[in-house]
């Protein structure tokens, strides 16, 4: 199955680069120490120290009334705390009509093999500052958003799962999934978001670049990034399909632009501009084993550099993790991989240029007058 043609919700379980330590944000403890404070030392002191924790973590907090208000201007029509309902409809239309995964949760639930509960942010949290934020880096990087339609929050994404031939489902701990213009964000994000690390720069010789240690805020808007991503593929393919494009599919062209080849279920990462590898590529022969990419040597100082072990996971995922590096450290991408770099900056010119954009006001209008 070509799965790139189906664009669908992909979970994003997040891989470290390596071990990152929590967090531990000195001077931050809590309500307790706010309480005493605003007792000695009233709402100055208190403001003072609200302040310099946002200093330091990047963190705002905000409520969701006006989390929903700022992304009205991405499209986003609703934010909610998504119901079983939503979730079992999810993951129906997520992983084929003939699975519906959605009403095999609803069986597991019924059988209590595990307990089903609605997860948010709550009424205000740092959350939605840092998803906010998220859409503002992606318009500002790209020229433009994807259509989002709506934002669910889910305490869990789900896995298929065969256990002694039937269909089950287990819980996943992905951090997000976008499908069809929705974008899911589970509470997993939350504790994944550090995790969310990049290299600083080319690795060297065998020698990986050091990763720089990331904190919530910036971890949500790479994940919001990631999963923009693959919104930007989901147009890209309804633009295809409405122009009747002639080009080969947008991931097929990725893949061999980066050096991705199927063989047989699974694909493979070579590295393009290793001597040889394009050539054997564009002629269907196998490159040189010692230039494959894989989870194990990916960081060990090839030419085209990926720019995290995500990236290594699929094409698909690749392409994602490519979107939030442009996004988020541009120079970061420009430095590893060129190739992926100049991928992502013609995509987006092609897909929010103005002149774009002017082109499918036209054919709109052109097609609300000529429907009359
Ligand atoms: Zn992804």
């Amino acid at each position: 199955m070509d799965r790139s043609r189906s664009v669908r919700a992909r979970p994003e379980l997040f891989e470290s680069r390596e071990p990152v330590a929590r967090t531990k944000v000195p001077g931050v403890d809590g309500p307790e120490r706010l309480l005493e404070l605003q007792r000695s030392a009233g709402n100055a002191a208190v403001s003072g120290l609200i302040a310099r924790q946002r200093a330091r973590t990047g963190e705002r907090s905000m409520t969701l009334a006006d989390f929903s208000q700022g992304v009205r201007r991405f499209g986003v029509t609703s934010v909610k705390t998504g119901t079983l309902e939503e979730q079992t409809q999810l993951l129906n239309t997520q992983f084929g009509a003939e699975d519906r995964l959605g009403d095999v949760l609803q069986n597991d639930i019924r059988a209590h093999n595990f307990p089903w509960a609605s997860w948010g942010p709550g009424d205000t949290s740092p959350v939605y500052a840092s998803i906010l934020a998220g859409f503002e880096d992606f318009e500002r990087g790209m020229g433009g958003v994807p259509p989002v339609s709506e934002i669910w929050f889910f305490e869990f994404g789900f896995l298929p799962l065969t256990i002694q031939g039937q269909l089950r489902v287990r819980r996943g701990t992905m951090a997000a999934e976008f499908g069809g213009g929705k974008l899911a964000l589970y509470k997993a994000a939350e504790a994944e978001a550090t995790q969310k690390v990049i290299p600083v720069r080319r690795d060297r010789d065998r020698r990986p670049s050091r990763a720089e240690r990331v904190t919530r805020d910036i971890g949500l808007r790479r994940i919001v990034s990631h999963e923009l991503g693959h919104g930007m593929q989901e147009l890209a393919y309804q633009r295809a399909s409405e122009a009747a494009d002639s080009r080969p599919e947008l991931m097929a062209r990725y893949r061999a632009q980066v050096g991705w080849v199927q063989r047989g279920a699974r694909e493979r990462l070579y590295d393009i501009r290793a001597p040889g590898v394009e050539e054997a590529l564009a002629a269907g022969t196998e490159p040189d084993a010692r230039f494959e990419i894989t989870k194990e040597n990916w960081d060990q100082g090839f030419r085209e550099q990926p720019i995290s072990k995500y990236s290594v996971t699929e094409s698909f995922e690749d392409f994602g993790e490519a979107v939030m590096a442009y996004v988020q450290r541009p120079a970061v991408l420009q430095s590893r991989s060129p190739r992926r770099f100049a991928f992502v900056r013609e995509l987006a010119e092609e897909l929010f240029s103005p002149e774009a954009e002017e082109t499918e006001a036209e054919a709109e209008g052109a097609q609300a007058s000529g429907g009359g």
